[in-house]
């Protein structure tokens, strides 16, 4: 079976290193000529939207999904006319768009923090008077990774956010002072089957996620599912889904969700049966789920800017290393570092032995 991929990163990357056991190969389409899944598969390097380049995949593949949602939607729908994309056109324009997503988080009763609309400097007024501050202006679109916000302080002038923020349509969303956050990795089969990995506990800085534990056993995770569940049925959603939560007390707020593979989910290649990026290929490809049950406690790294030499990880016993084959760049993910342990004491040592490595001591979360 050939996979198309709209996306040539890292998701494509490792996408196409778990497809390849199951007899798989991969085409992928990303407008960079040296996009790191590149090595790992046939290319198409062309737009995203580009007519001839989409009508070149579907051509040439069996089904085509994708790594990340900035996609233009039109180009998924001409895809799946032809019966080919997962998941849908509806899942991914929902999650490409924080104003449809939080809509559909409310029409499932899932709770999310404070929000209103803004499209002009008198919404924002209204929003402000809705919502309050301190609160975060948030593009409706093409945000990731903290990118696409701005934080409006207590005492700070709405409309220079909403200037700073390039004049877009967004939303204005209420700071939550949260307990912890934490994400859900759920997948959903043709067939309407589900499973779900274990919670992620999830650590970011500058808006970018730094480190994965996998809480196994969480109190909240059935919770998490009921809510995870509603969405993927709602969407008749095919392939794996993230969804981030903020935990307040014993309430999860929905904060986003992503349609497709996800960075709090890469310690499941090593800490699950069967890992986020297998499971959503065979979900796709309309075959049975694996396993999602964890193999012990995982933590996992990112690798942010630029790579440490391999041998200082790999002293680390148990360190899985994963590089992307990308050049180092400020705020880039570069690879990221797994840890698995059946003892969760000794995982959070050799957690800090490796941040120690990667110079990041200190700030652990535990
Ligand atoms: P996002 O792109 O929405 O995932 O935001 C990136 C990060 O910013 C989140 O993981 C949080 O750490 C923080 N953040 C986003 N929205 C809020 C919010 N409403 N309240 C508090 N922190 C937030």
């Amino acid at each position: 079976m050939k996979i198309g991929i709209l996306g040539g990163g890292q998701l494509a990357r490792m996408l196409a290193l778990a497809g390849y056991p199951l007899g798989m190969e991969f085409m992928v389409l990303d407008p960079a000529g040296d996009a790191c899944a590149r090595p790992l598969a046939q290319g198409i390097q062309a737009p995203y939207g580009d007519p001839a380049g989409l009508e070149r995949l579907a051509r040439e593949v069996d089904l085509v999904t994708y790594e990340f949602e900035n996609v233009p939607a039109e180009a998924v729908a001409r895809l799946q006319g032809q019966g080919k994309v997962f998941p849908g056109p509806l899942a991914l324009a929902t999650a490409r768009d924080r104003l449809a997503e939080k809509r559909l988080f409310h029409e499932l009763e899932i709770e999310t923090a404070p929000f209103a609309a803004v499209e002009d400097e008198e919404s924002l007024a209204a929003a402000v008077d809705r919502v309050g501050l301190p609160a975060i202006l948030k593009s409706r679109t093409l945000g990731y990774d903290g990118k696409g916000q701005v934080r409006i302080g207590a005492d700070e002038e709405p409309r220079a956010a909403w200037r700073a923020l390039g004049e877009v349509p967004a939303i204005l969303e209420g700071v939550v002072a949260f307990e912890r956050e934490v994400s859900l990795i759920g997948v959903r089969g043709r067939d309407g089957a589900m499973a779900f990995y274990p919670l992620a506990e999830n650590l970011h800085g500058d808006g970018i996620l730094r480190l994965s534990r996998s809480r196994p056993g969480d109190p909240l995770q059935s919770r998490a599912e009921t809510l995870v569940a509603r969405i993927l049925e709602r969407l008749d959603y095919v392939g794996v889904l993230a969804v981030e939560f903020f935990q307040v007390g014993e309430q999860l707020l929905a904060n986003e969700m992503a349609p497709r593979v996800h960075n709090s989910g890469h310690w499941t290649i090593e800490g699950a049966v069967a890992s986020q990026f297998e499971n959503h290929l065979r979900a796709v490809a309309g075959w049975p789920l694996g396993a999602t049950s964890p193999t012990g406690h995982a933590a996992m790294v990112n690798l942010i800017g630029e790579a440490p030499p391999p041998s200082r990880v790999l002293k680390i016993p148990g360190a899985h290393l994963h590089l992307y084959g990308k050049a180092s760049r400020p705020g880039r993910k570069v690879g990221h570092v797994t840890l698995v342990d059946a003892q969760q004491s000794r995982l959070e040592e050799r957690l800090a032995d490796l941040l120690e490595v990667l110079g990041e001591g200190g700030e652990t979360g535990e």
